[in-house]
């Protein structure tokens, strides 16, 4: 009998193949995915801690759900509510005491139990939040094509888990425990599947990407920079992407991929977090101002056009003035084509989050003047664009008709008017004007004489 799964992500971009990847586990169970958790039999959130907002936004969802649920019961419906994610990881069985409607608590190194979990979750209340031995990705269940397609043709395989840096902010060594490596051919077949199903894009992922050394059919170690290599040589991939990044790791290997492999996409994102040596210090980061600005320029040197994005956190423990002049300055010395900032959230259990902390209305002043330069620099990355034509991977239809959207190799959305059968397709496009987050542009001369008449005028 088919039940309706719904699930929510909260959070990176790793909880998004996280949630993609429960839901292939549950399909072979009868569970079908549904948007809305109105009709759900059994409602996910898959959590992050990563920030205190990012934690409480759960409990508010729960209370909601609650009430969904007890609005089911009176129908006769059961519905079950799972809390997966970084959340469940920290919090554990607290979660069931906060909030008595959860059925299943699970931690993300444990999702290919989740069937298991759901029988259980039938006599009494599950928790499962362990870091057990055998590999989840080897237990997780591969998407079936249809499912891949309605995804699109841009994806996401994460290709490491886990973080050994011990940032003193930071919670992910915690929550999603010591680095681990997916094997090389593991990831390959992955690709290779995404690619048979129409994918022209892959994004990696992992807490630290670039730390990636997962083994290789000779039995050493791959770097990401080799893993590249492998991944761009499959046919019908041609864009690939990786995030995130720390400094530290950012090895020659991969920076010659940034230079040899033109699947390689311009962009990328390495947090620096803060331009101060001290406060880099504090925060544990094993790198200095001037090793940032070194690498950044050897970046350049290996891919001129490649363009850059950071996070920032402002207001850590410590922080002066003088140390956040040093961050703008870091950052006018870069020029960024976007960044992420934060205010510091102090994280129970990190180191930290003991020290004595920078008042709220400091912290508030300082985000707000680091968000206006981003600003500036956003803006004038995106209007050095106006005039040049370059190509778009085609992903979905437009807002409005006849118009269909891609994004750039910077990844911007571009809204062109271009005919439907261009989408998972490739073509360059000149751009015409600039929005705050996108570009608009039309069809460049060479790919409007490639459509075939018939289809341009919609036949
Ligand atoms: N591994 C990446 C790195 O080393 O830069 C970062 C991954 S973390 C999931 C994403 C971002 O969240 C960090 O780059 C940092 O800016 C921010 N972050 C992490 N902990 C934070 C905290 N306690 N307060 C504010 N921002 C935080
Ligand atoms: Fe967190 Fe990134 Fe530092 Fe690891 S390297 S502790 S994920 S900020």
């Amino acid at each position: 009998m088919t039940k309706k799964l719904y699930v929510k992500s909260y959070g990176c971009q790793m909880n998004v193949y996280d949630s993609h990847r429960m839901a292939d586990t549950l399909a072979p169970e009868g569970f079908v995915e549904t948007a809305t958790p109105d009709d759900a039999d059994l409602i996910i959130l898959n959590t992050c801690h990563i920030r205190e907002k990012a934690a409480e936004k759960v409990y508010s969802e729960l209370g909601r759900m609650r009430v969904l649920k007890q609005e089911a019961a009176l129908q006769g419906r059961d519905v079950k509510i799972a809390v997966a994610g970084c959340v469940a990881q920290a919090e554990g069985a607290e979660i069931i005491r906060r909030e008595r409607a959860v059925d299943l608590v699970v931690g993300p190194q444990s999702y290919h139990r989740l069937p298991d979990m759901l029988k259980r979750a039938e006599q009494g209340k599950a928790i499962d939040t362990e870091f057990p031995v055998e590999d989840k990705f080897a237990h997780l269940a591969a998407p079936s094509h249809a499912a891949t397609r309605k995804r699109g043709v841009s994806a996401f395989i994460t290709v490491q888990e886990g973080c050994d840096k011990f940032c003193t902010f930071c919670v992910v060594p915690y929550t999603r425990g010591a680095e681990v490596s997916r094997p090389v051919a593991r990831i390959v077949a992955e690709a290779q599947r995404l690619a048979d199903a129409g994918v022209r894009e892959i994004t990696l992922l992992g807490q630290n990407v670039n730390a990636y050394h997962g083994e290789d059919s000779d039995g050493h170690a791959a770097t990401l920079g080799c893993l590249m290599h492998r991944l761009a040589e499959i046919p019908g991939i041609a864009r690939l992407r990786y995030f995130t990044s720390h400094p530290r790791d950012m090895d020659d290997d991969l920076i010659a991929a940034h230079r040899d492999l033109p699947a390689l996409m311009p962009q990328l994102h390495l947090p620096v977090q803060s331009g101060s040596d001290r406060i880099l210090e504090a925060m544990n980061r094993h790198h200095t101002r001037a090793d940032y600005l070194r690498l950044i320029e050897r970046l350049r040197r290996a891919r001129p056009d490649l363009a850059f994005s950071s996070d920032f956190i402002v207001g850590f423990p410590g922080e002066t003035e003088d140390d956040f002049a040093d961050t703008l300055r870091l950052m006018a010395e870069v020029g960024y084509a976007s960044a992420f900032s934060f205010k510091y959230s102090p994280r129970p259990g990190t180191p930290a989050a003991d020290l004595d902390q920078v008042p709220e209305a400091a912290q508030d002043e300082r985000l707000q003047r680091l968000q206006a330069d981003i600003e500036r620099q956003q803006a004038a990355f995106m209007s050095a664009y106006v005039g040049q034509t370059f190509d778009v991977l085609f992903e979905k239809h437009g807002r409005h008709p006849g118009q269909i959207v891609g994004r750039s190799p910077y990844l911007q959305p571009v809204p062109v008017v271009a005919p439907a059968s261009l989408i998972g397709e490739i073509a360059p496009v000149t751009i015409t004007e600039v929005r705050t987050n996108s570009l608009i542009g039309t069809l460049a001369q060479a790919s409007r004489q490639a459509v075939p008449l018939a289809e341009a005028v919609g036949a």
